[in-house]
């Protein structure tokens, strides 16, 4: 068959984004300069709060662990079904990464099983938006403020989502983001912090640029200070004009992305709600910018034989996470069990979903999808 590979996830790039950057390359200014600053004041109109950028939503979660003085042997309540990036972030801070359960229905944290966990070092609760759905933040805030922690939410599926109709970001303690080339909106590669909180702010604005204070300011009007100061431990993680004047042409096109996932997404529930899969029940389509598709299968159709299958058939599709303390560098056998992570990890599949599919396509994944799973149980 000669059917192009539809693949799991990619960005999707216009003339805009490619003309911005080469205005960029012609002022042969490739650091961080005006367009950081335009696209942060653009973010924060959007958050109606301050955003500062980064390299990376791995480095935007951890300069805000460091912001808020989170130190060596201090534990942080994370799911253990998400990307390793956000442990990485929170072992990269000298904080340990405490694996937390996850509820059924929305795949987020359990919170009651987070309650089991807490200990004297807790000092904060690291919530994952898994694809793109903040589960019940106030029920997370509730807890958090019961027991005095700090809230890192990782909201880098989630640019775009809605809580109780604000946006996610707009609210909460601390909110960030990520720009890497797949997710909602991208600058190749990038990160935001989003909070009301004026020590991280300023904290962050040092981080990023080694430590040197008031350095941001400086990088904005393109001027270099070469006397300085430094109290603490900072890294080279802004964010390049190069990036940010992607993103500042992503984050026009927001409504375009965000209806055609909402149509992509409504249409595969559509088409498989009468099937044997399960979805992803808890996830209210209409607050939610849909990051990544997944399904539960039944148990007992082998995802990895299905996954070549579809693939054999042109579909591209992932497995969103392995559980991260199931990882030689967090394995933790004083760990508890966890229950539904161990139940679902290994029955999720997650199907293409990205700007450029059509509804033709979401046709075709789900009959082929029909078919491979009848084959697998032998019908
Ligand atoms: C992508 C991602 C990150 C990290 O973002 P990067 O920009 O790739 O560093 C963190 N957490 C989750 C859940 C992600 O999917």
């Amino acid at each position: 068959m000669n059917r192009k590979l539809i693949r799991l996830s990619k960005s999707s790039i216009s003339n805009k984004e490619k003309d911005n950057v080469l205005k960029v390359l012609d002022k042969e200014y490739l650091g961080m300069g005006k367009e950081v600053e335009k696209f942060e004041k653009e973010l924060s109109n959007y958050f109606e709060r301050d955003a500062i950028c980064v390299v990376n939503g791995t480095s935007a979660l951890q300069q805000a662990i460091q912001s808020i003085g989170i130190k060596k042997g201090d534990e942080i309540l994370v799911q253990s079904l998400t990307f390793v990036a956000s442990f990485q972030a929170i072992s990269a801070s000298g904080a340990k990464p405490i694996s937390c359960d996850i509820k059924p229905n929305s795949l987020t944290i359990d919170i009651e099983d987070a309650k089991k966990r807490l200990t004297e070092r807790t000092k904060a609760i690291m919530p994952v938006h898994f694809a793109g759905t903040p589960g019940d933040l106030n029920e997370i805030y509730k807890f958090a403020e019961e027991y005095n922690l700090r809230v890192i939410e990782d909201a880098a599926h989630a640019f775009g989502s809605k809580y109780k109709s604000r946006n996610i970001g707009s609210i909460g303690d601390i909110c960030c983001f990520s720009f890497d080339g797949i997710k909602n909106i991208t600058c190749g590669e990038g990160g935001c912090i989003v909070t009301s909180d004026n020590v991280v702010l300023e904290k962050i604005k040092d981080s990023r640029l080694l430590g040197i204070k008031k350095e941001s300011e400086n990088k904005y009007v393109g001027k270099r200070n070469w006397f300085y100061d430094v109290s603490e431990q900072g890294y080279r993680h802004h964010m390049s004009d190069i990036f940010a004047s992607i993103g500042l042409s992503q984050l026009k096109r927001l409504d375009q992305f965000k209806k055609k996932r909402y149509d992509l997404v409504c249409y595969y529930v559509k088409l498989l709600r009468q099937e044997s899969v399960k979805l992803i029940a808890n996830i209210d389509h209409e607050e939610t910018m849909a990051h990544i598709f997944p399904i539960i299968l039944e148990e007992g159709v082998d995802r990895i034989k299905l996954k070549e299958k579809l693939f054999k058939r042109g579909i591209q599709t992932g497995f969103h996470y392995f559980p991260n303390h199931k990882l030689t560098f967090y394995r933790d056998n004083k760990a508890k069990e966890l229950k539904i992570t161990e139940k679902i990890y290994h029955r999720l599949i997650t199907l293409p979903l990205h700007y450029d599919l059509s509804l033709n396509d979401i046709e075709y994944i789900v009959n082929c999808l029909k078919i491979d799973i009848n084959l697998l149980k032998g019908k």
